[in-house]
């Protein structure tokens, strides 16, 4: 089911055309993008429509809030991520007319939008910087997008079903590299075969006999021989076996059979021994990822010409001082071996190769992209008080644990500086990271700077707004507070303030005498006008592609803001460093003392009664409890119904002495957070919910989720549930019941996240079972996708980094590295870019 951009563009421009009234769906255009969201999500997206898709749900998920100017400002940026992906969907051919119909699509919405001031948070793209300029087209005289027809040896017929794979270049099936080799590489004599080993043979063929089974299939009988021996050979239904004529010599390989009392090959690989080369036998034989009509012989052939005629004539991008202190091969000849390599050696010195390639390319874009970020406009540097922040220190409930004395002290050196923080803090839910960010706004504002915090939901932003200013009163009492005369002003924009409200706040925003602004990202993106913004804080931005193109800037300052983000998704060092590979990075592994550790069960269906017994005395000792119902794939109105019916089946028969409250996601915003307000005011006893349920917010009498077909879920969501309890003093508890049919990976699952507590380690096993592309489910990266290289990688990408680290140094515009410079632009230009 592919996403549907008409449906969603239809709606915008009907909803444009209309004058953004938000009227031309039924309760309200947020209903219809929730929707359209998960079910997006669901479909399995490209990572350009997966930044789309996070794009529509950033921006219009609270539509309903904004004013007309912000509604259209929303529906405008929607409306060019929709382009840009057309763009990228269309093959290069046929770009143009899918770009005229796309900005004509952008034209009509442009029409129908009354004056719009520019939105004041939008840094306008730059014309060119250097990751657009274009590739060459060609090095030398040979052209690499050249197609496929043009390599000697591939027809018409040939380049089609290459198309299939998305190969239409030169460039392209060079590095359309085999997932990996079948070594039919160790000769051997027939009397030396063994028995269930893979093996390989020179023989010449003695004699053939036809036989049909009762049902016409053909069995074809071949007797070869070398001065060894003699070996039966059984072929099924195989065409080319008309070859075989008694007196060829030919090239077997496959795994070595008993039979009777003899051995035999059962359907071998064959190749005629007198071709020039052999492809298929007698060698480390690739094997490629292959779709329809394509066969990997027909594959290995068409590659194998397009490498003879090109690869040795690829020229290398990489410095030469890069490739011998890092002993690399050629690129050239890493191109041929890894496609047919001589040897398993030679096959990894390869690899090795192109892992470093891809590490080094993501690495140079990465660090393009960055200092594009941070040459734009310099940052005001926030220099530290040591006797303040000892007060501050002082004033706090509690003593920070090192982890977040580290993460502070890395934050306070990075504000010191007059170029912008990027930096990204990684902590399990729980680990404590409000306080790291309070201190982080503490010293901005000390400076005289004002610091925002921007939440993505409503509920979030009221936690915060009541957390910090807590915070902040008690250290207002402070002597040295008082000395400098510091009463932080905090003000709080989310879609539940009145609008009255929210205009004055807009106002004492502009005019400065608010210092800290907490509120949802939507809000605050919309259209908050600061007057010496220093500090930009985002917390669980955990989607990825934290870079947003839309930066916060301040009314008179030619600056831009330091940058906090914040995480509670655990990624492993490995993929962040990728990743987040343009941040820098804190990480908070250690829990505040004296946490007590969730307890996890995971329960069998015939022990119900019993967690439901459990939850019953739970709630009836005063607490509250969760209960997750299962994942529905593919369907958010199926998961409602299901989460629907389960709430009334458990409100009916299991739990009718208390009230429950359900959660869905074909649930309103608003309806949602009314819901969650509730509930954290003790209105209900047990909350029923789809996976929806909001992530990061606070229920300290939650003391029990029970997850109903737990095997279904991530790891990692899992673990997101789970830390929906044990936010209290009490012990708390984690009940998984998988479901009746569990699979294999399933049980593991369940294994695994009944024995550990840390999201680290769990991150890290869900990437094991799972493979980084589906970490997260779809892909949404917006990094170039790693083909070769994986995740025991970690060495190799360290010293990428290392090196291009030392080369942007050197050289951070590539002058003189023309072919470098194109490889990157390359690269970032058709995966997709980090802003
Ligand atoms: P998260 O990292 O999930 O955002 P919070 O910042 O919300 O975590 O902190 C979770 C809880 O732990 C809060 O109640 C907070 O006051 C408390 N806390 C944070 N740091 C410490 C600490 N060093 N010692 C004791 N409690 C702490
Ligand atoms: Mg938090």
């Amino acid at each position: 089911m592919p996403v549907d951009i008409e449906k969603l563009e239809k709606i915008l421009k009907s909803e444009a055309a209309n004058n953004y009234q938000n009227r031309i769906v039924m309760g309200g255009l947020e209903g219809f993008i929730g929707n359209w969201v998960n079910k997006s999500r669901f479909s399995n997206p490209s990572s350009m429509e997966a930044r789309l898709i996070e794009r529509v749900s950033e921006r219009l998920i609270d539509y309903g809030s904004y004013t007309q100017a912000g509604r259209a400002q929303a529906i405008r940026e929607v409306v060019e991520a929709i382009v840009q992906v057309r763009q990228s969907n269309a093959p290069n051919q046929e770009k143009a007319p899918i770009k005229q119909a796309a900005q004509k699509i952008s034209q009509i919405v442009e029409k129908a939008l009354p004056s719009i001031p520019p939105n004041p948070l939008q840094i306008p793209d730059k014309g060119s910087t250097t990751l657009e300029k274009k590739p060459p087209a060609s090095v030398g005289n040979v052209d690499f997008n050249a197609p496929l027809t043009s390599v000697k040896g591939v027809g018409e017929g040939s380049a089609r079903l290459m198309e299939l794979l998305g190969v239409t270049t030169v460039g392209q099936a060079l590095y359309y590299f085999p997932f990996r080799h079948e070594d039919f590489s160790s000769f051997r004599k027939i009397s030396e075969l063994i028995i269930n080993q893979v093996e390989s043979v020179l023989v010449q063929v003695v004699d053939k006999t036809v036989t049909r089974t009762r049902n016409g299939k053909e069995i074809v009988e071949v007797l070869v021989s070398d001065e060894t021996g003699m070996l039966r050979t059984i072929f099924f239904n195989q065409k080319m076996v008309y070859q075989l004529k008694p007196g060829v010599r030919v090239v077997l390989s496959g795994r070595v059979e008993r039979r009777e009392n003899t051995i035999c090959f059962k359907s071998p690989q064959f190749e005629l021994a007198d071709k020039q080369e052999l492809l298929n036998t007698g060698r480390l034989v690739p094997v490629y990822s292959v779709t329809g009509n394509l066969k990997q012989p027909t594959i290995r052939r068409i590659i194998k010409n397009v490498v003879d005629q090109y690869a040795p004539k690829v020229p290398d991008h990489l410095p030469a001082d890069i490739k011998s202190r890092q002993r690399l091969p050629d690129l050239s000849v890493s191109i041929q071996n890894y496609h047919y390599p001589a040897d398993l050696e030679a096959r990894e010195k390869a690899r090795r190769r192109l892992a470093f390639d891809e590490f080094f390319l993501i690495q140079m874009g990465v660090l393009t992209k960055r200092r594009e970020w941070q040459d734009e406009r310099p940052a005001i540097a926030m220099r530290p008080d040591p006797g303040l922040l000892d007060s501050w220190y002082n004033s706090l409930p509690f003593a920070l644990t090192d982890d977040q004395k580290k993460a502070i002290l890395s934050i306070l050196a990075d504000l010191n500086k007059d170029k912008p923080m990027r930096r990204l803090v990684q902590g399990d839910v729980g680990s404590g990271k409000t306080v790291v960010a309070a201190t982080a706004l503490l010293a901005t504002i000390a400076n005289g700077y004002q610091g925002v915090m921007m939440a993505p939901t409503q509920i979030l932003a009221e936690q915060h707004f009541k957390g910090l200013t807590a915070l902040f009163s008690k250290f207002a009492e402070s002597d040295a507070a008082k000395a400098r005369g510091l009463t932080p002003r905090i003000a709080l924009l989310s879609g539940s303030v009145k609008k009255k409200d929210k205009e004055n706040t807009y106002v004492e925003i502009a005019e400065g005498s608010v210092d800290i602004v907490i509120g949802t990202t939507a809000i605050i993106q919309e259209g908050v006008t600061f007057n010496k913004l220093g500090l930009a804080i985002t917390d669980e931005q955990h989607r990825f592609g934290v870079v947003q193109r839309s930066t916060l800037r301040d009314k008179t300052n030619a600056t831009n803001p330091h940058v906090l983000t914040m995480t509670a998704t655990p990624i492993p060092r490995s993929l962040s460093l990728t990743i987040y590979g343009d941040l820098d990075i804190s990480v908070i592994k250690e829990k505040p003392p004296g946490r007590k550790d969730i307890k996890t069960k995971w329960v069998m269906p015939d022990e119900r009664q019993r967690a439901y017994d459990f939850i019953r005395k739970q709630v009836n000792a005063g607490h509250q409890a969760f209960i997750i119902c299962p994942l529905v794939e593919e369907s958010e109105n199926l998961e409602a119904k299901a989460a629907i019916d389960e709430h009334a089946r458990l409100k009916r028969e299991v739990f009718p002495e208390f009230e429950l409250a359900l959660l869905h996601g074909r649930m309103r915003p608003a309806e949602k957070d009314r819901i969650m307000l509730e509930f954290r005011e003790k209105q209900h006893h047990i909350l029923v919910a789809t996976s929806v349920i909001e992530v990061g917010i606070d229920i300290p009498n939650a003391t029990v989720i029970l997850i109903e077909g737990a095997d279904r879920f991530g790891l990692a969501q899992l673990h997101q549930f789970r830390g929906r309890v044990g936010r209290g003093d009490a012990q708390s508890t984690c009940l998984l019941l998988g479901s009746d049919d569990l699979s294999e990976a399933g049980t593991q699952r369940l294994r695994i996240i009944e024995q550990s507590n840390d999201g680290f380690f769990l991150a890290e096993q869900d990437l094991k079972m799972r493979g980084p592309g589906e970490f997260f489910g779809t892909r949404q990266s917006g990094v170039p996708d790693l083909r070769v290289a994986g995740l025991g990688d970690t060495d190799l990408l360290e010293l990428a980094r290392e090196e291009a680290n030392a080369l942007f140094q050197r050289d951070p515009n590539l002058l003189q590295y023309p072919l470098l410079l194109g490889k990157v632009a390359q690269l970032w230009n058709t995966e997709g870019d980090l802003s």
